[in-house]
């Protein structure tokens, strides 16, 4: 018997699987290769953010295993009072290198970069200025700043401005903040056009790259690099727990500003420093990155050639221009089944809906990897065309 004081939590549990909004989870019982074996069947993996198929490369697990060996399990204290390890330090130069800015501060993951970065720089005195489609972690790390949120029309530099005009005058100083990738639907923010109105405003501007580190500008450098934006943007976030492969989240960008977040970031001086361990398998990961461009032009081919396969075959998949291949379904019962249906021909990929996606805007969402070979790919578009079919998504 649930408890009187507990009841409103059955019911809002029962309303999510009413509604089919439920979140079932699936176990993963091996490496995130392009197969993995999920509830005890092996499967073709088409979910992960495992862009570049390094969260099992060897290069990493080594490296892993050095810095385990090296400095134990964990660090065993926050970065400020005993947890900088110089393998942090080596890694936030690395980074920096990599992306070509003055400065880079590892935190504990992407999420938490939000929450490092955005509180110290507005306050409730300051305006900021957020993409309406910014993914949550954005959104948090805005409502624990106090600062007022304006938020302006997706990818919408004209509307970006007539916010700056209306809100800015009233406020100490805004911020601007995108996804630089927008996660769901694949499209990519218009980021010189932004920083031109934010910059004629004198309004601070970030760009969340978790899904455009690895995979957008040269040798996956992220969307600053795409835009030919170097030494512009005031802050970057990125994500090590994407392309990557690993976990970890940085805030990098101008020294000033990452010298400041040393001393005022609550993630970095509240909770502990990443384990030696994750800390070298990213580094490990930035080196890949930094000596050779194959693996990021191996996921481009394979995105060209699924995306286009996709086409042919008759499916929406939306308007991405990245890797990300939503798959539009519309309704969340019908992606649910659609996505039970692969699973049990043996393709990984997981359905999508309401609140991570709009309602009535259901989807599975395929990641393109470039560690799906060919034959992998070929394997995926068969079951979809055959589930498609089957279902009536496809005439
Ligand atoms: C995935 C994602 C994050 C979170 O990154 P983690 O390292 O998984 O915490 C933050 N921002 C954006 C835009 C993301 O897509």
């Amino acid at each position: 018997m649930t408890e009187a004081k507990l009841l409103w939590i059955a019911e809002e549990v029962k309303a999510l699987q009413d509604s089919g909004l439920f979140i079932n989870l699936r176990t993963i019982e091996s490496a995130p290769g392009a197969w993995m074996v999920v509830d005890g069947q092996r499967v073709l993996n088409l979910c992960t953010n495992n862009y570049l198929g390094l969260a099992d490369d060897p290069w990493l697990i080594q490296a892993a295993k050095e810095a385990l060996d090296r400095y134990g399990a964990g660090p065993t204290a926050v970065r400020s009072i005993a947890g900088t390890l110089a393998i942090h330090k080596e890694l936030e130069e690395k980074i920096a290198a990599f992306k070509n800015v003055e400065d880079a501060l590892y935190v504990q993951s992407g999420f938490l970069a939000n929450q490092a970065a955005l509180p110290p720089l507005v306050g409730k005195e300051d305006v900021i200025f957020s993409d309406r489609l910014n993914h949550a972690s954005i959104i948090d790390g805005a409502r624990l700043s106090r600062a007022k949120i304006v938020v302006y029309e997706h990818c919408d530099p004209a509307d970006l401005e007539s916010k700056i005009k209306e809100y800015l005058p009233q406020h100490r100083r805004g911020l601007m903040v995108t996804d630089g990738v927008f996660s769901m639907d694949g499209d990519v923010a218009p980021l010189d056009k932004l920083y031109e109105v934010a910059e004629r405003y004198g309004v601070l501007t970030m760009v969340d790259d978790a899904h455009g580190e690895g995979v957008l500008g040269r040798g996956g450098r992220g969307i600053v690099d795409h835009f030919g934006l170097h030494g512009k943007f005031d802050v970057e976030v990125g994500t090590f727990s994407k392309a990557f492969g690993v976990v970890g989240g940085v805030v990098a960008g101008k020294k000033v500003i990452v010298d400041y977040l040393r001393q005022k970031a609550r993630p970095f001086l509240f909770s502990s420093a990443v384990t030696a361990a994750d800390t070298a398998a990213c580094m490990a990961a930035v080196e890949m990155l930094a000596a050779s461009t194959e693996l990021v032009e191996r996921l481009w081919e394979n995105t060209r050639y699924f995306k286009g396969q996709m086409q042919t075959l008759g499916f929406d998949v939306g308007h991405s221009v990245t890797p990300i291949t939503p798959v539009m379904l519309g309704d969340v019962k019908l992606a649910q089944t659609f996505s039970r249906h692969l699973f049990a021909a043996g393709v990984f990929a997981m359905p999508l809906g309401f609140p991570t996606v709009p309602q009535g805007q259901a989807r599975i969402r395929v990641m393109v990897s470039a560690a799906l070979s060919r034959a992998d790919l070929d394997f995926g578009l068969g079951k979809f065309a055959e589930i498609g079919r089957t279902l009536g998504v496809l005439s």
